[in-house]
């Protein structure tokens, strides 16, 4: 079962990303969700949310890799090419410090530089696997690591190894289902090579948001022949904090095997993405409201409240490159503001877990 998908008909992920922490395209939906399920939050619970417990949150953060994935997606956008140290070291700071769990994206061919368990160009070897080890031995331990599709970017030939003229969500919506397979299996046998094992892949864009069976069976495929694994996930849907919410569901199940393929969403968009905006102090405005958003200063209100007492996944995505922003930082400072504000209202009332254990959790409660 699934929920509507009014902002990926009308703009590609491409926007939608950029535009998610701006409310522009919020917007441009609230109309859509008058008198639905998210009239204030008065006297809306869902008791079995209460009785099972601490409720889960996840957080996402997408577009992970030793270089700002910006940098040669976006002709001209100013950052600098590698994500320092000190930098990676604080987000996995963060994560311990908070508790924090959920997904991380480590793409396999970033920026088409080259594949992360042999070399990338641009890129000094000591840099990518120092890179490689904090991912391995702090991050890993509390964040899934999944590839995003194999660069984020162009599509790589299997055959000729060249990367191609289409970006992948153009490739996924004509690719045979055999050739998607191959394709998400070498995504996870370079991050195997590299000391990870993905249990789930994540939607560059809305990659394979047309063709979400063909998409969730070839996941199913490639999984099942690497890990033989019961169940696997990916991230497509994403919903701003003002859209309506989307559900987890099973999207391809093998009869044979009893292996599911999940749909986990993110029902929060990425509050601080403020790259559009110049100005500095505007941008940490931009985020304060954005914290607002999600859970207010006294947590009466705010989209996490709101999805608790719904019931639908408690799922937030932000990306590597709002927590860089440009090399300053500032999306990671809002991060620690808003996992201060999360744990502090929340406190024992919820529990940070991976997507994959989310996954897990909601195919066991399907059979
Ligand atoms: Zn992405």
């Amino acid at each position: 079962m699934k929920t509507i998908r009014p902002l990926s008909r009308i703009l590609s992920r491409r926007q939608m990303i950029r535009y998610a922490g701006s409310g522009i395209a919020a917007g441009a939906f609230s109309a859509s969700l008058g008198g639905s399920v998210f009239s204030p939050l008065a006297g809306v619970t869902r008791p079995e949310s209460r009785i099972r417990g601490p409720v889960p949150i996840s957080l996402i953060i997408d577009d992970g890799a030793p270089v700002d994935p910006l940098f040669y997606e976006l002709p001209g956008y100013e950052t600098p090419l590698l994500v320092p140290h000190e930098f990676t070291r604080r987000v996995a700071d963060t994560f311990e410090k908070y508790g924090l769990r959920g997904k991380f994206t480590l793409i396999p061919m970033p920026s088409c530089l080259g594949r992360i368990d042999k070399s990338l160009k641009r890129v000094p070897q000591d840099h990518l696997q120092e890179f490689l080890k904090i991912i391995r031995d702090r991050i890993a331990p509390r964040f899934d690591i999944t590839p995003e599709y194999l660069t984020h970017l162009n599509a790589y030939d299997l055959k000729t190894g060249k990367f191609r003229h289409i970006y992948e969500d153009v490739w996924i919506t004509q690719a045979d289902p055999d050739e998607i397979v191959e394709y998400f299996t070498l995504a996870f046998q370079i991050l195997r090579n590299v000391g990870i094992e993905a249990n789930g892949i994540t939607s560059p864009w809305v990659s394979g948001i047309d063709v979400e069976k063909k998409y969730a069976k070839a996941l199913g495929d490639a999984q099942w022949a690497l890990f033989k694994r019961p169940v696997t996930w990916y991230f497509l849907n994403a919903a701003s904090d003002n859209e309506n919410p989307y559900p987890m569901y099973v999207e391809y199940q093998n009869a044979e095997t009893g292996q599911s393929v999940v749909s986990v969403p993110s029902n929060a968009g990425d509050i601080f993405w403020t790259m559009d905006e110049p100005d500095t102090d505007k941008r940490k405005a931009m985020i304060k409201d954005g914290i607002d958003r999600l859970v207010s200063r006294d947590g009466k209100t705010g989209r996490i409240r709101q999805l608790i007492e719904t019931g639908f996944p408690v799922v937030i995505v932000t990306h590597w490159q709002s927590l860089f922003t440009q090399g300053t930082g500032l999306g990671l400072d809002g991060l620690i503001m808003l996992s201060e504000r999360i744990n502090s209202i929340f406190g024992s009332g919820i529990e940070w877990i991976s997507c994959y254990e989310l996954a897990k959790r909601f195919a066991s409660g399907q059979k």
